[in-house]
């Protein structure tokens, strides 16, 4: 007797094939070989097909694969349903396996490394072909971060994708906002043929790493991976490396973020692809006048900072720190503040103007202190005239108006 698998086994095998599992080309290749079953399988396994165990989830479903087959010698004589043509099919008659039990009873089939097993049986979870694509703009960041685009199943209940704290429509907005208008990131989306999105990771291009012993001047890096399947992040790791980005986070989490794991092995850098290394990175925040409000949570540049009047994203909290990006409200956590008449950094939350400006720009009068000067209406507020020239506003009173967005949630 030939090998007889049901259509829905061969269609997820073929996907998973696409989507990068070594092992399900191999199955396919003995699926397709035209012997006797007992040349290809162990036992009496035949009349393969896959069921789905269902958990609910909050907002979606964990969806894992099982494999099925009849395991009896239809033709001994002392089994009941001999010459029953339905018999292979009745459930009394049928085993589940777990997908690594399937893939052992290939009898022509090599040992596979663990992580190769748990890649199949990940990627046979999604009946489809996933496609990785490096984008940009508020757009596309959006859709990406907006948990109603997500896939609706995911291989397990602990997904990053799925309980991801900025996939509220709101946090989405705010986490598109920042990134393409204010931190200038691209993204890694990774969507199944239906677009439902299944794996997101921003992507930082241009990154310095200051002090790096490997003669780096930029760096680019993927962020933290989120996904709805385990596989989704390999293919991602695999697209990032297809494109030249040079490190991924060693660890897909909220701490650890100055730890990198090369993906490629530059010429001219004494970085070997598989590297571990722990870097402090420095983004340079590019031109920013669009972006309006917040910031999302942020794994990896976390501390926005300024240094000669330039903004930065960093991977560690130092001298001239602003802000934190580690809250999940849609706002970065103040640590200084700017003055918006010379641009120095003070602590003091409950006062606008550094202490010199403070004592130039204030008068002691009995009704207590106040602004000398005018006041000039500017995008529908008013501010002391003292905060523009010819009109516009002075560059240390622009920075502060820029940096306060952050903290608007
Ligand atoms: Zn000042």
């Amino acid at each position: 007797m030939k090998l007889n698998a049901s259509n829905e086994l061969k269609s997820r095998l073929a996907h998973a094939a696409e989507n990068g599992s070594g092992i399900a080309r191999d199955i396919l290749a003995e699926l397709k070989k035209n012997v006797d079953v007992t040349e290809i399988v162990r036992g009496f396994y035949n009349h393969f097909s896959t069921k789905r165990k269902r958990t609910s989830c909050d907002g979606f479903q964990k969806i894992r694969i099982v494999f099925t087959a009849c395991n009896k010698d239809l033709a001994n004589e002392h089994f009941p349903d001999r010459n029953n043509p339905q018999a292979p099919l009745f459930p009394e008659n049928r085993v589940d396996m777990e997908p690594s039990t399937f893939i052992k009873l290939f009898k022509n089939l090599p040992e596979y490394p663990e992580t190769d097993m748990a890649y199949f049986a990940s990627a046979i979870c999604v009946d489809s072909k996933v496609t990785v694509r490096l984008l940009e703009g508020m757009q596309n960041i959006y859709e990406a971060y907006d948990g109603d685009n997500y896939s609706p199943i995911a291989d397990d209940i602990t997904s990053s994708l799925h309980n991801s704290c900025m996939r509220y429509p709101e946090k989405a907005r705010n986490a598109a906002d920042f990134y393409a208008n204010f931190a200038g990131a691209k993204i890694l989306v990774a969507r199944d043929g239906s677009n439902n999105v299944l794996g997101r990771a921003i992507v930082w291009e241009n990154v310095r790493c200051p002090g790096n012993g490997y003669g780096l001047d930029t760096v680019s890096l993927t962020d933290r991976m989120y996904s709805s399947h385990a596989f989704v992040i390999r293919m991602m790791q695999n697209e990032a490396r297809r494109l030249g980005i040079l490190l991924r986070r060693k660890f897909n989490d909220c701490q650890h973020s100055n730890e990198f794991v090369a993906l490629s092995s530059p010429r001219g850098t004494g970085l070997a692809a598989g590297q571990e290394l722990q870097q402090a990175l420095i983004v340079d925040v590019p031109a920013f006048r669009w972006h309006k409000k917040g910031v999302p949570y942020m794994d990896t540049f976390y501390s926005i900072a300024i240094k000669d009047g330039k903004i930065e994203l960093r991977n560690y909290q130092g001298d001239g720190q602003i802000a934190i990006c580690r809250n999940t409200g849609g706002n970065a956590t103040r640590h200084n503040s700017v003055c918006p008449g010379c641009g120095r950094l003070h602590d003091n939350p409950d006062r606008i103007f550094c202490s010199p400006c403070r004592s130039s720009l204030y008068t002691s009068t009995v009704f207590g202190e106040v602004i000398k000067g005018t006041a000039r209406e500017y995008k529908g507020k008013v501010y002391p005239s003292v905060l523009f020239k010819k009109g516009r506003p002075i560059p240390p009173f622009r920075t502060y108006l820029q940096m306060e967005k952050l903290f608007m949630a």
